[in-house]
C-alpha cells in the first residue's frame, strides 16, 4: 500500500482531516473526521476496557507474578508548573535546532546527515534531511552536481570524502556547509535548544510569574495524585492508574501524517510496586502490551517488540522496551514506536517528594543549584507507602506502559487497508478498496440496506435498523445501487451488510454478508441483533 492511497481514503471517508483546513491547515495538527472519531474513540474503549475495567483483581491473570488492581484518573492538561521542574521536563525536555537563513527552514540537529565532497577543485558538507541511506545518497549527489555546476552524467567528477555522517560531527563550524534546502554554503545557523513544552499563562496579567505549561504527558498527573489514590479508595499495591488524555508537544519536525503532531492522545499507565517484584512487572506488562496490539489485529510480521540497549536507557530507567510497527512511509526494515514500557525505578515519585534528581554514581540525589539549594524543590509531601501486612515502609517503583491513542490508530488504519477483485453486479471483475478493521475497532458494526426502495422493503429494514441500534453503530442507506452501497461500507470497514430483498417478502429472512470473505448466507429478520452480538464478540 502506498501512503497517498490511505490518506486519500481518510480523507474521502472521514477518517482524518488536516486541522483549519479552509485556512490553510496548521502543520502538526489533524481533525479526526465521523468515523475516525469512532475508531480512536474504539481504540481507547477497548484500552481502558482490557486494561482496567475488565481486570480481575481476584484472580491472578496470565504472566503476572500476584494478583493485582487498576483504576483511573482524568487529570488537568495544565498543572502547576513545580510538576514540570521537578519531573525533568523543564530542564530536559529539549532538542538541538538549527535553522536556515536561506531556506528558512528548521531542522532537528540530530537528524541532518551529510557527506564531504569535492568538486571542481571546490569543497563543502553537503547535507540532507532524507531518512533512508539509499536517499540519502541520492539527494546529496544531486545536490553536490548542482553546487559545483556539474552535469549528471559527470557524476565521476566527483570525490567523496569519507562516509554519510550527522551534522553533529562537525564541532559547529558550518561556514562550508550546504543545507538541506539551501544553494549557497554556509547558511545555517548554531545548533539552538528548542523546549517542547508549549507556554501559556494563567490569569489576566501573564508577566512570567504566571507562565505554565501544556502537559506534554499525562504521567505526571497521576504521579502527583498518587497520594490522594491511596487514601481515597482501598487498593493496595501492586495496582495501576491509568489516564487517557491529550498531551501537547511543540515537535519541531510534525511528519508523516498522524504519527508525529503537536496534540496528541495518549492512553499511560503507572503500575506501582514493590522494588524487589518490579522485573517481574516490568517483563509482564512489556509483554501484555505487546499481545494487546496482535489481538486486535495487527500483523506480527509489521510489529516488533524491541528491548532498550543499555546506553539507550534514560538516567532513571532499569529496563525500557518500544513496541514499534513498520508504518508504510518508514524505509524498508525501519519501524516506528506505537508505545514504550518503562521500568522508572523510583524516579517519580522521588522526584515529587525532594525535588528533581541527578544521576550520581549509581545513585539519585537532588540536584542542587548554585546555592547549594534543590535547583527545584519538590513538594515536601510523603509519597511514600506503608504495607501494613509487613510493616514495611518504602517508595514504590514504577512501570509505565505509556501508547499513543493517534500512533495506534495510524496503525490499525495502516495494516486494515486491502486491496482485492471481486465481481460487480454484471458479474466482471474489479478493484475493490477495504478497511480490514478487527469487528472492536470497525467505525461502523453493520449496515442495513432495503434492495429496492418499494414494496415494502424500506419498511422491514428500517425496522431492523431500529433494533441494532439500540446496540450497536449501524447505518441506514437505500440509495443507489446495492453493489455500491457494499463498496461505501466496504471502504470504512463495516464487517457486515444486512440486507432486505424480495424473499423477506415471502419468508422473513434477509441476508448478511461478510466484508472480507464476501460470503453471504440468510437469517430470520428477528435474528439479527442477536447474530451481529454475537458476531462482534466473537461468540
Ligand atoms: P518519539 O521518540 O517518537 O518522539 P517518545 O519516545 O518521545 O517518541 P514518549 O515520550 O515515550 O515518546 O511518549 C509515549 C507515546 O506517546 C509514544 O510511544 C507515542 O505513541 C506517543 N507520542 C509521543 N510523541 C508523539 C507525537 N508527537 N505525536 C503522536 N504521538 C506521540
Amino acid at each position: 500500500m502506498e501512503m497517498e492511497q490511505l490518506v486519500a481514503l481518510c480523507k474521502r471517508r472521514g477518517f482524518l482531516f488536516q486541522s483549519s483546513e479552509i485556512y490553510g491547515g496548521l502543520n502538526g495538527f489533524w481533525d479526526y473526521g465521523p468515523m475516525g472519531v469512532e475508531l480512536k474513540r474504539n481504540i481507547r474503549d477497548a484500552w481502558w476496557h482490557d486494561m482496567v475495567t475488565s481486570h480481575n483483581e481476584l484472580d491472578i491473570s496470565p504472566g503476572a507474578p500476584s494478583t493485582y488492581e487498576m483504576t483511573g484518573l482524568d487529570c488537568t492538561i495544565i498543572m502547576h508548573p513545580q510538576v514540570w521542574k521537578c519531573s525533568g521536563h523543564y530542564d530536559l525536555f529539549h532538542d538541538f535546532m538549527i535553522d536556515c537563513r536561506e531556506s528558512k527552514r528548521r531542522y532537528r540537529y540530530d537528524q541532518v546527515n551529510g557527506r564531504w565532497v569535492e568538486g571542481k577543485g571546490k569543497r563543502a558538507f553537503v547535507t540532507t534531511g532524507a531518512v533512508s541511506d539509499e536517499e540519502r545518497q541520492e539527494d546529496v549527489q544531486r545536490k553536490a552536481l548542482k553546487l559545483f555546476g556539474l552535469r549528471a552524467k559527470h557524476v565521476d567528477q566527483l570525490q567523496w570524502d569519507g562516509p554519510m555522517v550527522s551534522l553533529t560531527t562537525l564541532d559547529d563550524d558550518f561556514a562550508e556547509v550546504l543545507g538541506p534546502d539551501a544553494k549557497t554554503l554556509g547558511t545555517l545557523t548554531e545548533p539552538r535548544e528548542f523546549n517542547l513544552m508549549f507556554k501559556t499563562y494563567i490569569g489576566a496579567l501573564g508577566g512570567e510569574e504566571s507562565v505554565a505549561f501544556l502537559r506534554p504527558e499525562t504521567a505526571q498527573g497521576i504521579f502527583v495524585n498518587f497520594k490522594n489514590v491511596l487514601d481515597s479508595t482501598r487498593v493496595k499495591l501492586p495496582f495501576g492508574i491509568a489516564q487517557v488524555g491529550k498531551s501537547f508537544r511543540n515537535e519541531i519536525t510534525p511528519r508523516n501524517f498522524t504519527f508525529r503532531s503537536r496534540e496528541f492522545e495518549q492512553m499511560e499507565i503507572e503500575f506501582f510496586c514493590h522494588p524487589d517484584s518490579s522485573p517481574d512487572w516490568y517483563t509482564y506488562w512489556r509483554d501484555r502490551r505487546y499481545q494487546w496490539y496482535l489481538d486486535l489485529g495487527l500483523a506480527r510480521e509489521r510489529l516488533q517488540l524491541r528491548d532498550h540497549d543499555p546506553e539507550e536507557l534514560s538516567h532513571y530507567s532499569c529496563g525500557t522496551a518500544d513496541i514499534e510497527y513498520a508504518f508504510p512511509f518508514m524505509a524498508a526494515g525501519e519501524f516506528g514506536e506505537l508505545e514504550g514500557i518503562a521500568h522508572r525505578g523510583d524516579f517519580d515519585l522521588r522526584s515529587h517528594m525532594e525535588g528533581k534528581l541527578v544521576r550520581q554514581g549509581d545513585e539519585l540525589v537532588v540536584e542542587e543549584g548554585e546555592d547549594g539549594k534543590p535547583r527545584h524543590r519538590g513538594s515536601g509531601r510523603d509519597l511514600q507507602y506503608y504495607d501494613d501486612q509487613t510493616k514495611e515502609r518504602f517508595t514504590p517503583h514504577v512501570i509505565e506502559p505509556s501508547a499513543g491513542a493517534d500512533r495506534a490508530t495510524l496503525a490499525f488504519l495502516c495494516e486494515a487497508y486491502q486491496e482485492d477483485e471481486v465481481p460487480n453486479e454484471k458479474g466482471k471483475l474489479t478493484k475493490r478498496v477495504y478497511m480490514k478493521f478487527h469487528p472492536r475497532l470497525a467505525p461502523v458494526k453493520a449496515a442495513v440496506f432495503p434492495l429496492v426502495r418499494k414494496d415494502g422493503m424500506p419498511e422491514v429494514a428500517k425496522e431492523i435498523y431500529g433494533q441494532l441500534k439500540t446496540q450497536h453503530n449501524v447505518f441506514y442507506d437505500e440509495k443507489g445501487a446495492v453493489g455500491r452501497r457494499y463498496r461505501r461500507q466496504d471502504e470504512i470497514g463495516t464487517p457486515f451488510c444486512i440486507t432486505v430483498d424480495g424473499q423477506t417478502l415471502t419468508d422473513g429472512t434477509v441476508t448478511i454478508r461478510d466484508r472480507d470473505t464476501l460470503e453471504q448466507w440468510r437469517i430470520k429478520k428477528e435474528d439479527c441483533l442477536a447474530e451481529l452480538t454475537k458476531r462482534l464478540t466473537g461468540g
